[in-house]
């Protein structure tokens, strides 16, 4: 029996985690911590970080190799400071067998390529390390029960965005609202959107967008993610539909973060289920990184004045120029519109900073 298979391995709270309670200094600079460079380890092997329960780490060894197996690992004295979280590239020594009772040892971790954290909230004002080198972020969000929120998908969006973390969209339960209304919020926005009902989940063409990828899934609780996730990896067995009988509201059953594999025809990809987070954090965002995501929005900007905030109100914003004169045409100025949303939700949060 591997790691994952047993639940009752696995904390019931996330805020359990010894992972979760090492503190990651707010870092302003954004997404790339040092790598530990630890030469006396040459013969480590990397093998990626699927899970980690009470200080001990899933890791996976050769992966997609005829000896891929996962092992169990502690880590060494030196990284008790550095988060090693989900998606983590580790450098392994020790017994990496992966046998029975055997136990590696994580000595470094490779540099990541992107980071997202979890906000922090008005008990814990620290941010969280929670998931390492996702390249994509699909948000899920349900066209009714619970009602969609843009606002909250905008948040999503701009935690993406900022780690340079493509992001694409689920609806899910279609068969009760037609979402093309909530939808049209987002037309501005380079975004892939499925729609799913009960009967008719889109579980080839998502999973199709998973080959080659590591995904993070993402969504408030009761929107269908771990009913989707199930869908994807049959082998998941990610508890759906618990809903707590004094608030009505879903609770989630599904404890950990974990990495789990997407195998469809055209290929795997790796979906990183995080249940239990509700947003993430936007205290470290750079509103640079939310320019660059509209490539052609940015170019414009370059005329801006210094220290342009490209809002409404912004004085002498070239975006804005651009808008009036007829230069940016409806689409771009769809874009702008979303830009400029997006940009408020970060500015809001310095308002809210833990606003929902
Ligand atoms: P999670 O909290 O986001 O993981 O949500 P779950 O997957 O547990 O789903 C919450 C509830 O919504 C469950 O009762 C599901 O059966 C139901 N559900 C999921 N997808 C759909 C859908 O497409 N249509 C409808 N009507 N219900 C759905
Ligand atoms: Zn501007």
């Amino acid at each position: 029996m591997s790691w994952l298979d047993d639940p009752d391995d696995l904390d019931d709270d996330f805020e359990d985690f010894d992972e979760s309670s090492i503190r990651s200094r707010p870092n302003p600079k954004g997404n790339r911590p040092r790598t530990k460079r630890r030469p006396a380890h040459e013969d480590a092997e990397i093998g990626r970080v699927l899970g980690v329960d009470r200080g001990r780490y899933a890791v996976l060894l050769g992966e997609d190799t005829a000896d891929e197996r996962t092992i169990t690992s502690t880590r060494a004295r030196e990284l008790r400071k550095t988060p090693i979280v989900t998606g983590d590239r580790a450098r392994v020594v020790g017994d990496t067998s992966g046998a029975e009772g055997t136990l590696g040892r994580i000595v470094g971790i490779v540099e990541r390529s992107s980071l997202l954290r979890r906000s922090a909230d008005d008990t814990d004002q620290v941010e969280r390390v929670i998931v390492a080198n996702a390249d994509q972020m699909l948000v899920v969000v349900a066209a009714a029960d619970p009602e969609p929120r843009e606002r909250l998908v905008d948040r999503y969006l701009v935690a993406a965005l900022d780690a340079g973390i493509r992001p694409l969209l689920v609806v899910t339960k279609t068969d009760l609202a037609d979402p093309t209304a909530f939808l049209a919020h987002f037309e501005g926005l380079d975004l892939r959107v499925f729609t799913s009902a009960r009967d008719v989940m889109p579980v080839d063409e998502i999973g199709a967008a998973l080959v080659g990828h590591s995904t993070v899934f993402v969504g408030h609780s009761g929107v269908g993610k771990s009913t989707l996730v199930n869908a994807l990896v049959p082998s998941a067995g990610r508890a759906t539909g618990h809903v707590n009988q004094v608030t009505g509201r879903g609770r989630h059953t599904s404890s950990s973060t974990v990495s789990l594999r997407y195998r469809g025809d055209g290929g795997s990809g790796w979906v990183i289920d995080t249940p239990g987070v509700r947003s993430f954090g936007l205290g470290h965002v750079d509103p640079a990184n939310i320019l660059a995501a509209f490539t052609e929005l940015a170019e414009i900007a370059k005329r801006c004045p210094r220290g342009c905030t490209h809002l409404a109100d912004a004085p002498d914003c070239a975006l804005i120029e651009a808008a009036e004169s007829g230069e940016l045409g409806e689409t771009g100025r769809a874009r702008l519109d979303s830009l400029q949303r997006l940009l408020q939700t970060f500015a809001d949060k310095a308002e809210h900073p833990f606003g929902r």
